[in-house]
Formats: C-alpha cells, sequence, structure tokens
C-alpha cells in the first residue's frame, strides 16, 4: 500500500499518517521529519535546509527528492509507505512517480500522475482551525509570521497537486478528534470509487 497523504500545515497529517502506519504496519516517512533529524544532528543536510524551514519556504526540491530517494530504497519502505509532506510541489510529484517507475522497473504514465500509488488523501480543513491548532502545537516554525507563510506556500505550491492527482484524491473532513478523523480516512481509503 503506497498513499500519499495531503492538505494543509496543521491539518493533522502527521497524526494519521501515523495512525495508518501502524494499521497498515507500513513505514510513515515524513519529509519535515527527516529534514529535523538531520537538523538535531548537525548533518550538511541539516544545516542547508534549517535556513528554508525557519522561514517557512519550500526546501528545493532536488535536496528534497534526493533526500527521500535514499530513505525509499531502505527496506521497510518496499512492503508500501505513508508520505506525509511529500510531494509538495508539483515538480516533486513528477519526480515521485519518476522514482516509483524506477523502483518498481516500469514506465508510469505522466499524464497518469496516480501510477505508482495506491491513493492520495487530502485532509481537507479551514484556515482558522489550522492556525490555532499550530499555535497549541509550538514547534519552531510555528511562529505567527511562518505560520502565515507556510500557507501561502501551501496555496501557491501545494494545493495545485489536488488537480495534478484530480480523481485519485479522496477527501477527508479533518476537523473532529483523531479518532473521527482516522475511521473517515480508513472508510475513505476502503471505499473503490
Ligand atoms: P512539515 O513537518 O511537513 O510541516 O515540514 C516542515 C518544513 O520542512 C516545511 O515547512 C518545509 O520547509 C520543509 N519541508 C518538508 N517537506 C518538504 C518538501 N516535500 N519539500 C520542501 N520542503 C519540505
Amino acid at each position: 500500500m503506497r498513499i500519499i497523504v495531503l492538505g494543509p500545515p496543521g491539518a493533522g497529517k502527521g497524526t494519521q499518517a501515523a495512525k495508518l502506519s501502524t494499521y497498515y504496519t507500513i513505514p510513515h516517512i515524513s519529509t519535515g521529519e527527516l529534514f529535523r533529524a538531520n537538523i538535531a544532528a548537525k548533518t550538511d543536510l541539516g544545516i542547508l535546509a534549517q535556513s528554508y524551514i525557519d522561514k517557512g519556504d519550500l526546501v528545493p526540491s532536488q535536496i528534497t527528492v534526493d533526500m527521500l530517494t535514499a530513505r525509499l530504497s531502505e527496506t521497510d519502505a518496499a512492503s508500501g509507505f505513508i508520505l506525509d509532506g511529500f510531494p509538495r510541489a508539483v515538480d516533486q510529484a513528477v519526480a515521485l512517480q519518476e522514482l516509483l517507475a524506477s523502483i518498481d522497473e516500469v514506465n508510469y504514465d505522466v499524464h497518469n500522475p496516480s501510477q505508482g500509488i495506491d491513493a492520495a488523501l487530502s485532509f481537507v480543513i479551514p484556515d482558522e482551525v489550522v492556525v490555532a491548532r499550530m499555535k497549541q502545537r509550538g514547534r519552531e516554525d510555528d511562529k505567527d509570521d511562518v505560520i502565515c507563510n507556510r500557507l501561502k506556500v501551501y496555496v501557491e505550491q501545494t494545493a495545485p497537486l489536488l488537480e495534478f492527482y484530480g480523481k485519485s484524491v479522496r477527501n477527508i473532513d479533518a476537523v473532529g478528534t483523531e479518532d473521527e478523523v482516522f475511521d473517515r480516512t480508513i472508510a475513505a481509503l476502503e471505499c473503490k470509487d
């Protein structure tokens, strides 16, 4: 099972992705977490990524795609994965499909971007709810001006993915308790159309 999780920052993607990881016994791969681990370990990648993350900007795609390529080559990802925070722009979605084509040793059709993945989930939530959630979370990049920039980046660069993945997107109402949203998520994944 290969699932990608879309939605604005603060929509609860990470929480739901972690629950899905347990439910389907596949790894939860969060590019944001991979960056934060590199920052904590003071690696070259972490030092490079930090300046972008601190401002709420996207880390350049080449750096992010290289990091993800390395992570997907680990053996636990062979049985599937939940991608949280990637892709975050259309060029990353194209790179993901190319990467999956090379892993699967097939040619996927770029005009059919969901080839290679089983589901694209979109967590739908009003802006005011995400701002309130992010303020509660208190992460380094959850300061007011950075939150605003991350929402802007989402609208400009990430939201176009919803159109890119088109009919394969399954919308999930992300307002509610963790368990309520998880029940909706499983229902959305298990219904065929
Ligand atoms: P997240 O934990 O998913 O909210 O990500 C935190 C920050 O990491 C983002 O605001 C970006 O600066 C960076 N980041 C995470 N994933 C990506 C990605 N796919 N492309 C570029 N930057 C990313």
